[in-house]
């Protein structure tokens, strides 16, 4: 039976992702309650706004539910503002009262809105690691990865040398969204870490 992969439904590109999942074969379920949290086994993280994503997170209840499944080796993956999110340590993590909090689940500290107001969006082919040709990048206010801990391989860095997406073991990340371009090549990879086949 092909595993239970959800997208995480608060707020954000959802539904650019359930598109790419069910496009790489899974069959995607959303997750806004607890109880769909404990159904699934693995999870996306969309692009959108990590701030609003965190307060709703607490607000949902889901944020020490979600931590303690990821603790418990649940993999994910997040684009974004999921990337933010799925990070050890956030810089720039927005207003007191309202930061985004990080879940800890890979260990590598990004800074959000990154690229500042000069070039608040840009795309980039990239070169991509465990796919066999790269990848057309969309970054839309997108977060870098600032520092990566010895247990996390940089997928795919930028030009400068800045890395811009990230594994760690069952934890996919990226800066951009494959959701919006890449049709399912990146989605494709994350299932395969799923069913453990990657
Ligand atoms: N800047 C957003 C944040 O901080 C991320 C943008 C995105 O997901 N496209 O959450």
């Amino acid at each position: 039976m092909s595993a239970r992969i959800g997208v995480l439904a608060l707020q954000g590109d959802t539904r650019e992702h359930l598109a790419a999942l069910g496009a790489a074969g899974a069959e995607p379920l959303t997750v806004r309650r607890r109880a769909e949290l404990d159904s699934v086994d693995a999870l996306v993280i969309p692009g959108g706004e990590s701030t609003t994503m965190s307060h709703l997170l607490r607000e949902f209840d889901l944020l020490e539910p979600l931590r303690a499944r990821l603790a418990d080796g649940m993999p994910a993956y997040g684009s974004c503002a999921g990337m933010i999110l799925l990070a050890s340590e956030i810089l720039d993590a927005g207003a007191a009262g309202r930061e985004a909090t990080p879940l800890k689940a890979i260990d590598m500290t990004v800074r959000r809105n990154a690229f500042g107001r000069q070039v608040d969006s840009f795309e980039e082919d990239l070169e991509f690691g465990g796919l066999d040709s790269g990848v057309h990048a969309v970054f839309i206010r997108a977060p870098v990865v600032n520092r990566v801990g010895g247990g996390v391989r940089v997928l795919a860095s930028l030009v400068d040398g800045r890395p811009v997406a990230a594994r760690q073991d069952r934890i996919l990340a990226t800066a951009f969204h494959p959701e919006l371009t890449e049709a399912s090549r990146v989605h494709q990879l994350f299932v395969s870490i799923v069913d453990g086949s990657h």
